[in-house]
């Protein structure tokens, strides 16, 4: 009699951990169907959600920041910025840096702008639904365009753009090429505090394409440290920790 109480008593247990599983489970990818429909920009009220991407981690610094597929910017996050002539703007921390190493550069004959700087989240946005919206105009469907774009555009909130510390440097090909300013970069950029963000032999840690333009500010020993040791961003802040 006693163990057929016990019996029933942990059927009815059983029954009950199934119950909240199922709550938990379909929760979850409701929630997660809601961010992703928000990050699209499907659901305009709640469109900068990142639901079930950490926020990155401040601890090391703001030139430390890491931020990923896996880590998006932090909410809130505010950034003084400087203007350039050319009208893209930089977090003002990195600009005497950046200027140092363009003149420099521009001393050994180069002609190098920055093509991108800061963007805000809303930028990032229409950057994914201008490349969604290529896609679909070469006919693809709007699933097959949101996965392609998404290969090549970081998701709003997920790019290093929306820090400040971030910029696209390329060459004004009509005076030098793209090929000479890439290599000056890779070779000198560690020495004003900038690194080669995606590098080609790192792309399965970053999970981004070779992006020879792609500069990112660390400053000057983090710079020094990772060049001279071949360390990406992410290989970097894990020997911090
Ligand atoms: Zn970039």
């Amino acid at each position: 009699m006693r163990s057929y109480k016990r019996y029933t008593r942990r059927k009815r247990l059983l029954k009950q951990i199934a119950v909240v599983a199922l709550v938990f489970i379909l929760g979850f990818v409701l929630l997660r169907a809601v961010s992703y429909m928000a990050i699209q920009g499907e659901i305009p009220m709640i469109n900068s959600f990142n639901l079930f991407r950490r926020e990155a981690d401040t601890s090391f610094g703001w030139n430390l920041i890491l931020v990923n597929d896996d880590y998006c910017v932090p909410r809130n996050y505010e950034v003084e910025l400087t203007e350039l002539s050319n009208g893209e703007k930089v977090d003002s921390r990195i600009y005497p840096q950046l200027q140092q190493m363009f003149d420099d550069a521009r001393a050994e004959g180069l002609e190098l702008f920055v093509r991108e700087g800061y963007r805000t989240t809303q930028d990032q946005k229409d950057i994914m639904n201008e490349r969604i919206q290529q896609y679909q105009d070469e006919g693809y469907s709007r699933g097959e365009a949101k996965k392609l774009a998404k290969e090549y555009v970081a998701e709003p909130g997920t790019s290093e753009h929306e820090l400040g510390i971030a910029v696209d440097i390329n060459a004004d090909t009509s005076k030098c090429s793209s090929d000479a300013v890439y290599t000056w970069l890779a070779n000198n950029a560690y020495k004003y505090g900038f690194i080669k963000r995606y590098p080609d032999n790192k792309i399965e840690i970053t999970g981004v394409n070779n992006e020879p333009w792609h500069y990112r500010y660390v400053g000057v020993d983090a710079a020094l440290e990772m060049q001279k040791k071949g360390l990406c961003l992410e290989e970097y802040i894990e020997t911090l920790k």
